[in-house]
This record gives structure tokens, C-alpha cells and sequence, in this order.
């Protein structure tokens, strides 16, 4: 497939798809038949610094932007990686970045930046409440120096490839508010610890091998001093990460939709079906066309999304805008790819079917479709509130 790419960061690509190029499609596709997590693709990545691109030089970390580290998820997606395995290391300590202490920063970002911690995990949502966040039932109260954290949480993704997480918990009961966002808080949880004093974790299988579970908090003490920012203002700190996620995920998506276009505009061009190869019918040109079009335009909004983040302005219409187009985006590129791939696109040996399993995971996670439009609807278009 021809590029048309012309940004500023062939070095970045290069460098990426090299280190990815040692890990081909055989190696992915078995650590997704075997359920495994790639930890030799996470070392290197980690090894060579990319995990590290947003944590500033001070700190150990390579001081880039949110568009180089965006970049960098786009090119393992591109390559047939899955940045699913280890995008949190890249993203949740932005929260810490950004709202935590200098003495916070300067314990943790060191280590995380050399990957001696791995900060992936982050633990949001709760099986009652779903998207309504500001319900989350999970509390955190105060004591002797200490808070107390009850409750639970569900899809909470590689706490047993994380050394920490970061944890949003009430501290205030709702009904005790002025703002439904008001009176949380967030805290790091050293995941070891807690697992052995008050936190149980369960598994959960699912479609994609993507390792997620269910967290069980009983009476886990976490000293005070792990409480990040001011008490209460946890849902705050938790959208500004957010809107980085955002962000880092559209990349992926369209990593993917280019991964997707690579693979179905070859095997058009070389498959021969009525004496012609496919390719050569409009019906089948025009939906990889689209799909193309609409990876593009994704990729420019991830651009527009990344310059406001760096720029410490508000991004959230338009990280989310992102996310929603190349989440859309690759799923038209991989429904585009499976169907011209005809049978063969069920074959395991060609990688369609588990990039396809990959990339629907996107219109749902982190925020759904719907979640996006609506808040569109609200904070764009300020059309009444629906909830
Ligand atoms: C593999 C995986 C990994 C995940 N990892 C993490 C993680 O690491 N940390 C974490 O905190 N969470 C994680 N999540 C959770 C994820 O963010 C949520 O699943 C997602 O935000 C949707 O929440 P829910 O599943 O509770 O769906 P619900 O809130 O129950 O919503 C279900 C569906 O209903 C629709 N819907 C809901 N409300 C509305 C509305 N008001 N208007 C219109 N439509 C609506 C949407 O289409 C939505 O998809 C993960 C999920 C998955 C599947």
C-alpha cells in the first residue's frame, strides 16, 4: 500500500517498526493462542524507552509529547502488536505527572521510567455503576494516617503485570456534595502489598487476550501519603488522564486500520477469483477506499487532540472526537479486511481474525460510541443533558 504519510516523525517510525520487526506475526499470534502476555515485546519497548516518552527528562523518562507518544502506539498497532499490553505504562502516571507532588513524582516516575515499577493498572470502573463514574460505590476513609479502602471494581486490566495502580475511590459520600464529580479522590496502590492484605483478585475471560479482572478491596489500608493531589478532586484528575488515553487509544485504532489495509490490498491484488484478481472490482475497491479515507481523517484529529494536550489546553471534544473516528475507522478497515480476505480471513495463520477481535474491543472500551456522542451532544453542542 502506497504512504501518503508526511508528518515530521519518520525517525520515530523507523525506529519502532524495527524494533517491532523482531517481533513478527508468528510471535503474536501464538501468545494469543497460548492466552499469554508478551513480556519480551513489553521489555523491549520498555528496554528501548518508548514506554517512557511521556515522563520528562528530569525524571529519567525521554520528555516527549503526547503526538510522539502517540506515534509510538500507532507503529506497534501497525505492526500487529497489540498496544493493549502495555499502553497504561505509557499513560496512567500523567495523572501522577500532573497533579502528584514533587516528592510523589520524584519516587515513582524514576522507576517507572526504567521499568523497574510498571504503573499499567487502573481501576475505575465498578460492576453496578458501569460508565455512570461519579456513582462508583467504592470508598476510601480516613484513618490514623491511613485510608481505609471497601468495595469493588470490575475490568481492571493488567494488575498482575503491574507493580502499582491507581485507584479512584469516594472519600466523600455523594450524598454529601455539592457536585456529583466532587469527593473523590485517587491513590497509588502498590499491587503486591495489597494483595496480600485486603485486595483479591479474579480473572476474567474474555474474547480478546486482553488479561482483565475483577478487584475485591476488604479493608485494605493504604498509607496516607498515596493519596495523589487534593482529596476530592480525583474525578478531575482522572478526566484530564483520560483525555491522554483517548488520545494514545485512537493511535492505536489507527495502527490498526492501517494494518488492516496493508493486509487486504495485497491479498486483493494477488487473489484470483473469475480470471481477474478482486481487486480489480469496484465492489470491492470502493470499502477499502473508504475505510482509508476515514483512517486519514482520524489521524488528523488524533494530531489536532495531541497539539492541545501538549499545549495544556482543553482537549476533550477533540480527544474524543478522535477516538471515536478511528475507533470507527478501523473497524471499517477490519470488516473491509475479514470480508475480501473471503474464507481465509477465519484462518488463524492469516492474523485477520485476531486483529478483527482486537480492534471491536475499541467501540466499547475505554468509553463507549455512545458515551462519546453524547458528550458531544452536551459539551459541544450544549444541547440538554440526558443524564
Ligand atoms: C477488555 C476490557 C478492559 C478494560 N480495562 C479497564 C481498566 O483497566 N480500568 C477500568 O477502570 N475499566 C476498564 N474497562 C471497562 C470499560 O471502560 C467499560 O467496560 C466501559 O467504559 C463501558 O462500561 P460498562 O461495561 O459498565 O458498560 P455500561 O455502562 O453498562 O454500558 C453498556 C452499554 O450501554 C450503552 N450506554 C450506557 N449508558 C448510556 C447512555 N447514557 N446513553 C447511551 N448509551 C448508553 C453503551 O453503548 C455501553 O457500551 C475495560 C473493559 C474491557 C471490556
Amino acid at each position: 500500500m502506497k504512504s501518503i504519510e508526511q508528518d515530521n516523525y519518520q525517525d520515530i517510525r523507523d525506529a519502532v517498526r524495527a524494533l517491532c520487526s523482531e517481533f513478527p506475526d508468528e510471535y503474536h499470534r501464538k501468545i494469543d493462542e497460548e492466552k499469554a502476555y508478551p513480556e519480551a515485546f513489553v521489555d523491549a519497548l520498555t528496554a528501548a524507552g518508548w514506554l517512557a516518552a511521556l515522563i520528562p527528562e528530569a525524571y529519567g523518562g525521554s520528555g516527549l509529547g503526547l503526538t510522539e507518544a502517540s506515534i509510538i502506539m500507532e507503529e506497534i498497532n501497525r505492526s500487529g502488536g497489540n498496544s493493549g499490553a502495555c499502553h497504561g505504562q505509557m499513560y496512567n502516571m500523567n495523572t501522577l505527572l500532573r497533579h502528584g507532588s514533587e516528592k510523589q513524582k520524584a519516587f515513582w516516575l524514576p522507576r517507572i521510567a526504567s521499568g523497574e515499577w510498571r504503573l499499567q493498572s487502573m481501576g475505575v470502573t465498578e460492576p453496578t455503576t458501569g460508565t455512570d463514574t461519579t456513582k462508583i460505590k467504592t470508598t476510601a476513609v480516613k484513618k490514623e494516617g491511613r485510608y481505609v479502602i471497601n468495595g469493588q471494581k470490575v475490568w481492571i486490566s493488567r494488575v498482575q503485570h503491574s507493580d502499582w495502580m491507581i485507584l479512584l475511590a469516594r472519600t466523600t459520600p455523594l450524598a454529601e456534595v455539592r457536585r456529583k464529580s466532587e469527593g473523590m479522590s485517587i491513590f497509588m496502590v502498590d499491587i503486591k502489598e495489597a494483595m496480600k492484605s485486603g485486595m483479591t483478585v479474579r480473572p476474567i475471560a474474555n474474547m480478546v487476550n486482553h488479561e482483565t479482572n475483577e478487584l475485591f478491596f476488604e479493608n485494605l489500608e493504604i498509607p496516607e501519603e498515596n493519596l495523589i493531589g487534593e482529596e476530592g478532586m480525583g474525578f478531575r484528575y482522572i478526566l484530564d488522564g483520560l483525555n491522554a488515553e483517548r488520545t494514545l487509544i485512537a493511535a492505536e485504532c489507527i495502527g490498526d486500520g492501517y494494518w488492516f489495509l496493508d493486509r487486504v490490498t495485497r491479498y486483493v491484488s494477488e487473489r484470483e477469483v473469475f480470471g481477474r484478481p478482486i481487486g480489480q472490482n469496484q465492489g470491492v475497491q470502493f470499502p477499502i477506499a473508504e475505510a482509508f479515507i476515514e483512517v486519514e481523517a482520524a489521524s488528523l484529529m488524533r494530531f489536532k487532540a495531541c497539539e492541545l494536550f501538549d499545549k495544556h489546553l482543553n482537549c476533550g471534544a477533540q480527544a474524543n472526537m478522535a477516538k471515536y473516528l478511528a475507533a470507527k475507522a478501523s473497524w471499517e478497515a477490519a470488516n473491509a479486511c475479514l470480508q475480501f480476505h473471503g474464507g481465509y480471513g477465519f484462518a488463524t495463520e492469516y492474523d485477520v481474525e485476531r486483529k478483527f477481535r482486537e480492534t471491536r474491543l475499541y467501540q466499547v472500551a475505554p468509553i463507549s460510541t455512545n458515551l462519546i456522542l453524547s458528550y458531544i451532544a452536551e459539551h459541544v453542542l450544549e444541547l440538554p443533558r440526558s443524564f
